[in-house]
C-alpha cells in the first residue's frame, strides 16, 4: 500500500496539487454507486460527483456495457471524411434536447476546449463576414477552463498569475448580486453600445469554481436582450450546469432569451469520459458557409468524436432522459430546499442557497470566502475522515451529488454537516 503511494508521488503530478505538502492521495480500489471504495477498505461517499462530472454513479453497468460493445465495434477513427452512428445519434439527440435555436454540434475534448471552441466560434463567425469586432465581455469570478483562451475569459487571481502577460484582453463586468444588478446590467449596457464588442462569455445562473455563486435569471434575461439586440454573440458555458444539474436539462430552459452558443461537457458523458460539445445557432453557422475554403473553421482534436465516447454519452442520455432520473432531480432538489431551511439561521453559515441538485453555504470564518481561506484545508480531510468526499472551495462547503443518491444516504450527509456546524467552533482552535 504504501509502496503504490511512494511510488505515486515519485512519478505523478496530480492538478490542482501542490508537488510539495501533498496530502496523502486515497488509494481507490473501485467505485461503485455513490460509493469510491479505497485499498484499506475505507468507502467514501462521493457527493461532489467527482468533480461535478458523474449524473449516475460510479461504475454503472449500463455505462460499461455501452463502452465495452462500442470498443468491439470501433473503438475510434479520424473525424474529418469519417463519420459514425454514435456521433450522428448524439449530435440529432443533443440537438432535441437543446434550445431549439441549436443547430450544430462540434464535438471536442473536455469543457476548456468546449469553450475554447465556442470563443473561436464567435470571433471567426465576425472575421468570416469582414466585421470588426473584437472584444469580449465575462464576468467577475468566471472559471471558463485552464487552457490560455478559457483562462483569459476567468477570473484573473492566483491561479493564473504567471500566464497574465500572455491572456488577452477580456472586458470583465461585476457580477451581478442582489444589489448590484441593476448597476451591472447599465455597465453592461454601456459596454456593449460601443459596438466593438463581438462576445459574451457566461456561466448561467451559477458561477461554479469560484464558489458556487448564483445570480438572477431576471439579470441574465435582460443581459442577453441587450447582447443580441446589439449583434453580440451570447456564449452559455453550461459545462457544469447542462444536463439537469439546475432541475431542468439546461440552464437555457430556464431563460427567455436563448444563447447563441452552448458549450457543454461534464455530465455529458455521465461523467465516465471525457467530450466536449459546443453547439451553435444557423445565424452562426452560415457565415461559415462558403465556397472561401479560409473561411472553414480549422479546429479539431485527434480524439473529435471518439465513437466509444459517443456512445457512453447516447448511454448517459438513456439514463437522464427518463422519468426516474428526473423524478431523482427533483426530490434531491427538494430534499436540498429543507436541509437549506434547516441550516440557514446557524451562526457558522452564511448565505445557505440551493438551485437544482445543488446546495451551497458559506462558512463563517473571520476570514472572507477565498480559495485559500485556510478552512478548506481542514475541511476536506475532516470529511474524508467521515467517509464523505467534500471539496470545499475556500469556505464555500457544497454538494453537488449524482442523481442516484437515496433519500437516506443525502440524510447521512445531512447529519454530518450539522453534527461538524456544532462541532465547528471548538475544531477551529483545534487545528
Ligand atoms: C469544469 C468547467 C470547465 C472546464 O472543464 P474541463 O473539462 O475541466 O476542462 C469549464 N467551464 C465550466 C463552467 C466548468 O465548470
Amino acid at each position: 500500500m504504501n509502496d503504490w503511494l511512494s511510488r505515486d508521488r515519485e512519478s505523478i503530478w496530480h492538478p490542482f496539487t501542490p508537488l510539495k505538502g501533498m496530502t496523502r492521495p486515497e488509494m481507490l480500489e473501485k467505485g461503485e454507486g455513490v460509493y469510491l471504495y479505497t485499498h484499506e477498505g475505507k468507502k467514501i461517499m462521493d457527493v461532489i460527483s467527482s468533480w461535478w462530472v458523474n449524473l449516475h454513479g460510479h461504475s454503472h453497468p449500463y455505462l460499461a456495457k455501452a463502452i465495452a460493445r462500442q470498443a468491439e465495434q470501433l473503438e475510434h477513427v479520424i473525424f474529418a471524411g469519417f463519420t459514425h452512428e454514435p456521433a450522428i445519434r448524439l449530435a440529432e439527440r443533443l440537438l432535441d434536447i437543446l434550445p431549439q435555436n441549436q443547430s450544430k454540434i462540434f464535438f471536442s475534448d473536455n469543457g476548456s476546449t468546449a469553450t475554447e471552441v465556442g470563443i473561436k466560434m464567435a470571433f471567426q463567425f465576425f472575421y468570416n463576414q469582414g466585421i470588426e469586432k473584437k472584444k469580449i465581455i465575462a464576468i467577475d469570478g468566471a472559471y471558463h477552463g485552464d487552457t490560455f483562451g478559457a483562462m483569459s475569459v476567468g477570473d484573473r487571481g492566483a491561479f493564473t498569475a504567471p500566464f497574465d502577460p500572455y491572456l488577452f484582453d477580456v472586458e470583465f463586468i461585476d457580477f451581478p448580486d442582489q444589489h448590484s444588478e441593476d448597476q451591472v446590467l447599465q455597465q453592461f449596457e454601456l459596454l456593449v453600445a460601443g459596438g466593438e464588442v463581438a462576445a459574451f462569455i457566461f456561466e448561467p445562473l451559477v458561477q461554479g469554481a469560484s464558489g458556487m455563486r448564483f445570480y438572477s435569471e431576471r439579470w441574465l434575461n435582460s443581459a442577453m436582450e441587450i447582447a443580441q439586440r446589439h449583434g453580440v454573440v451570447c456564449i452559455a458555458d453550461e459545462v457544469m450546469t447542462g444536463f439537469g444539474r439546475l432541475g431542468s436539462l439546461f440552464a437555457a430552459d430556464r431563460l427567455q432569451h436563448k444563447p447563441d452558443i452552448i458549450c457543454l461537457s461534464k455530465g455529458l458523458t455521465g461523467g465516465v469520459l471525457p467530450m466536449g460539445v459546443t453547439s451553435c445557432t444557423q445565424a452562426i453557422q452560415e457565415a461559415y458557409k462558403s465556397d472561401d475554403l479560409m473561411k472553414t473553421f480549422f479546429h479539431g482534436h485527434s480524439f473529435t468524436g471518439n465513437p466509444i465516447i459517443c456512445a457512453v454519452a447516447n448511454a448517459s442520455l438513456d439514463l437522464l432522459l427518463t422519468p426516474e432520473c428526473e423524478a431523482n432531480r427533483q426530490r434531491i432538489a427538494q430534499k436540498h430546499q429543507e436541509f437549506m431551511h434547516r441550516i440557514k439561521g446557524h451562526s457558522m453559515v452564511r448565505n445557505a442557497r440551493t438551485i437544482g441538485t445543488i446546495l451551497a453555504f458559506d462558512l463563517n470564518t473571520e476570514r472572507d470566502s477565498s480559495y485559500f481561506n485556510e478552512a478548506r484545508h481542514h475541511l476536506y480531510p475532516y470529511f474524508i475522515e467521515k467517509g464523505l468526499l467534500i471539496r470545499p472551495l475556500g469556505n464555500v462547503i457544497y454538494l453537488i451529488p449524482p442523481y442516484i443518491i437515496t433519500n437516506d444516504e443525502l440524510d447521512r450527509v445531512y447529519e454530518t454537516i450539522a453534527e461538524f456546524l456544532e462541532l465547528y467552533p471548538t475544531l477551529k482552535s483545534r487545528i
